[in-house]
């Protein structure tokens, strides 16, 4: 039996991965004396305990806090497209296939008042350039951040709409507890009219209501986190029927303290009744982990088995934001590669 849970013959996927969170450690350190950006530390390891979650923290908004620190050093356009270009390399070095990097506008610019716009482009270069060079495929979700309310969403849309055709879906994230998802139904409404796929951030700091309204109002046919779906038998019933994808990320639950450890994660529940549960790693480099890390660590503590594993592998797959024939080629492509 082999060592990872992971099946070489098949895609290997990552559908929730946050640019923001994505930022290499020594970038970090090396962007902020670059730029001249106060640092609390100038050392890597001195760093590290303010970018990187080494234990649970009490809260969403404090796991937030680590990557609003390494944002900071996002100076110029130039930078945003070195994250980018960055990220998709690791992930390459992660053996995934396909991803599906999501970023948010505003957030980015907000440090150094960078045109949101040109924010999207830079990493819409950084991404498309090193995918096209390394030869992997990647898209791009959109990111509009409710912490800073409906109307700041409106022109973050804007934003990501002037580079419409190299976004693929759009997706909510940030404070759930205060801005409920009902307060940006229009706004989902324009991105679909775009022709973009729709995620939502729903029940990782509110309850199932908040799943309820991302499924039915927003039009998500898939959701990040959904952990708050357990209380609710009759949506995660609903959820099974209708294939909702679920974008689980284990290690970022438990590192901002929605679950106490990975044993008591609803993932076993989701997978039980048929939900089309996905693994996926979040904020990469905050929460210092790898996808192969949450197939091959995080899942088996949870209490998968090598089978169910094997399964999350390829609803991610099935759930991907591609067409049936991209899908069918990465399955190809996989099989002549072994
Ligand atoms: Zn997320």
């Amino acid at each position: 039996m082999s060592d990872t849970n992971i099946d070489p013959g098949f895609p290997l996927v990552d559908l929730h991965r946050h640019l923001e969170g994505s930022i290499r450690l020594p970038t970090i350190q090396e962007l902020a004396q670059r730029h001249g950006v106060a640092m609390p530390a100038d050392d890597l390891d001195g760093l590290r305990p303010h970018v990187q979650a080494i234990r649970a923290q009490p809260g969403l908004m404090a796991f937030i806090k680590k990557i609003d620190l390494s944002i900071q050093i996002l100076a110029d356009l130039d930078a945003c497209r070195r994250i980018a270009a960055e990220c998709v390399r690791d992930v390459r070095e992660e053996g995934i296939d396909y991803v599906e990097i999501r970023f948010s506008p505003r957030y980015m610019a907000g440090p150094h008042n960078l045109s949101p716009e040109g924010v999207v482009e830079a990493v819409a270069d950084g991404v498309e350039t090193e995918a096209h060079n390394i030869g992997i495929r990647a898209n791009l979700i959109g990111i509009m951040s409710r912490t800073y309310g409906p109307e700041a969403c409106w022109e973050e849309l804007e934003a990501l709409q002037a580079q419409a055709g190299r976004i693929t879906a759009i997706d909510i994230a940030g404070d759930e507890a205060a801005w409920p998802a009902n307060l940006f139904i229009s706004h989902f409404h324009r991105a679909r009219d775009l022709g973009w796929q729709v995620t939502a951030h729903a029940g990782e700091a509110a309850g199932p209501e908040s799943v309820r309204t991302a499924i039915h109002d927003l039009g998500a046919t898939r959701i990040g986190h959904a952990l708050h779906a357990i209380e609710d038998p009759a949506l995660m019933d609903y959820m099974a029927e209708q294939q909702v994808g679920v974008e689980i990320s284990l290690t970022s639950n438990v590192q901002i303290s929605a679950v106490p450890n990975y044993a008591s994660h609803p993932i076993k529940t989701y997978i039980d009744r048929g939900m089309r549960v996905t693994l996926n790693t979040d904020d990469p480099s905050i929460s210092r982990i790898t996808l192969p890390h949450e197939y091959d660590v995080a899942a088996p503590a949870a209490g998968l088995t090598r089978r169910e594993i094997h399964q999350i592998q390829r609803n991610g797959l099935a759930a991907a934001f591609l067409s049936e024939q991209l899908r069918a080629t990465l399955t190809r492509e996989k099989t002549k590669g072994l």
